[in-house]
């Protein structure tokens, strides 16, 4: 059983060669910091709109070597934040139902960019399952249909399925029945990652791995090799975002960790189903989320520890033992016929959380400094859409994603230490005494346990 090791998808891949670092001092059009899905869609997008824009691309460490390497595969559409705090935005209630158009058109993006560029992530759009594995996470996903029927989703867009209709696609144990919206995919995470940066260098873009920036200031990003002089430089960090001097509380690096089984057996897959390949979460409030890998397994991942004190990183996706156990219970207990296959790879990584959980994509342009991010886990499709964005911030272009409502959203910081800590913790620590407590009884009723950490964390439902 392999920990850490960055992810099992890189693994599977196979790490590509490291890039070089940034030699010296340079001068650019754009720099970009960063070499994510958020860094590298926007370099994309730039590159393609003028291909003689100097880009320069400035990773720390390898692209792909954060989130984007080590995520569930899920290119989502789940709105990354809340629709009523999007709503406080001048464009109201029409403004977050556009944001949520784009995203679903989003998904069709990225499928549309692989074919094109030949990227071969194992991409299957398949849609999205949470299933509800208590009758207290059925009631939830119930009152959920009703609020996104009040906004205006249509059995188009999401949709009950009976437990009978489920067990059509899956067999999920003790499953009551599930909420399905068909704008997701299932994709593998590093060769969509590692597919972008070769399609971006080709492009002419450059990027210079094993270098971190040690500062952003108008016009400049400095490294130990020299700096990089830009009239647009874009911070696209993410998780790794409180590391950067003078952002150290804009962003909460939230772990998440994941479990990958060996390969299925037919006789496995035959019991268990799921040959759309949909993506699958639950309704707990530490919840988890699935899929079915390109090449037969079974990858889950949940929250495990869910925050280090300071803000503090893992070392290459090395996690605890404790959290490989827990997470293996729940894969058997959902999926027993899964139990014979094994768990061959457990890795984390860390997702940038802002303090309303909404995300932004924001350039300023009296300084030309920009930045994207905070998707709060939900990252995979929505950098594309930020990337395409950015893009088009930094040219000037009025396109309809320039006037998006988390354009120019500004959050609140997040608490100082030990504050921060002892919030986080205590919430996942509400969280799954609750879903215990929910599971025990069997009532339909949400636990007040969950409420009350609802209610300090502002996480949006
Ligand atoms: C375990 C896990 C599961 C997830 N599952 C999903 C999912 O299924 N679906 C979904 O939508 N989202 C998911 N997410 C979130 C999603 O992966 C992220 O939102 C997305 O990858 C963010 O991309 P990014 O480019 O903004 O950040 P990252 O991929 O984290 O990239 C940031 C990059 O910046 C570099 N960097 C940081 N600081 C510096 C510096 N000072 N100088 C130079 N470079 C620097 C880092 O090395 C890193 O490569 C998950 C996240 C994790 C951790």
């Amino acid at each position: 059983m392999r920990n850490g090791e960055v992810s099992y998808w890189w693994q599977a891949h196979g790490l590509v060669p490291r890039r070089p670092p940034l030699p010296g001092g340079a001068e650019a059009d754009v720099c970009i910091v960063g070499a994510g899905y958020t860094g590298l869609w926007t370099a994309y997008y730039l590159k393609r709109a003028e291909p003689g824009l100097r880009i320069v691309v400035l990773e720390a460490s390898f692209a792909g070597f954060g989130a984007s390497g080590r995520n569930g595969g899920w290119v989502t559409a789940s709105l990354p934040g809340s629709r009523d705090r999007y709503a406080r935005h001048p464009r109201g209630r029409a403004g977050v139902r556009e944001l949520e158009r784009h995203l679903r058109d989003t998904v069709d993006e990225v499928a549309r960019v692989c074919a094109a560029e030949g990227i071969d992530a194992g991409l299957v759009k398949g849609g999205t399952l949470t299933v509800a594995t208590s009758a207290a996470q059925d009631a939830r996903l119930r009152r959920r249909l009703e609020r996104e029927r009040a906004w205006g989703d249509d059995a188009g867009i999401v949709r009950y399925l009976e437990k009978g209709e489920l067990a059509e696609r899956l067999r999920v144990t003790g499953a009551a029945g599930a909420l399905f919206s068909p704008s997701c995919a299932r994709v593998q995470p590093a060769a969509l990652v590692a597919g972008l940066a070769a399609v971006v260098t080709r492009a002419g873009v450059l990027l210079y791995e094993g270098t971190p920036v040690t500062s952003i200031s108008p016009g400049r990003a400095r490294t130990a090799a020299g700096e990089v002089r830009a009239p647009y430089i874009l911070r696209c960090t993410e998780g790794f975002t409180a590391g950067v001097p003078g952002q150290h509380r804009t962003l909460l690096p939230m772990n998440s960790s994941m479990i990958v089984t060996g390969r299925l057996s037919d006789e496995a897959w035959k019991a268990i189903g799921w040959d759309g390949f949909e993506t699958l979460g639950d309704e707990a409030h530490a919840y988890i989320y699935a899929q079915r890998t390109p090449d037969g397994r079974i990858a889950l991942g949940g929250r495990g520890v869910p925050y280090r004190f300071g803000s503090g990183l893992d070392h290459d996706g090395a996690i605890a033992s404790s959290t490989i156990a827990q997470l293996g219970r729940i894969l058997r207990r959902m999926f027993p016929a899964a139990a014979g296959a094994g768990l061959e790879h457990a890795w984390c990584g860390v997702l940038g959380v802002p303090r309303d959980w909404c995300a932004t994509v924001t350039l300023d342009a009296g300084t030309g400094l920009g930045w994207a991010g905070g998707y709060s886990g939900h990252g995979v499709a929505a950098a594309n859409l930020a990337g395409r964005t950015l893009a088009d911030l930094v040219r000037g272009v009025s396109s309809p994603l320039v006037t998006l409502p988390w354009v120019g959203h500004r959050s609140p910081r997040w608490e100082p230490e030990p504050a921060r800590w002892a919030g986080v913790r205590s919430l996942y620590a509400l969280y799954r005494t609750a879903d215990r407590l929910e599971s025990a009884r069997g009532s339909a009723r949400t636990s007040v346990l969950a409420r009350a950490g609802d209610l300090v964390s502002g996480i949006p439902h």
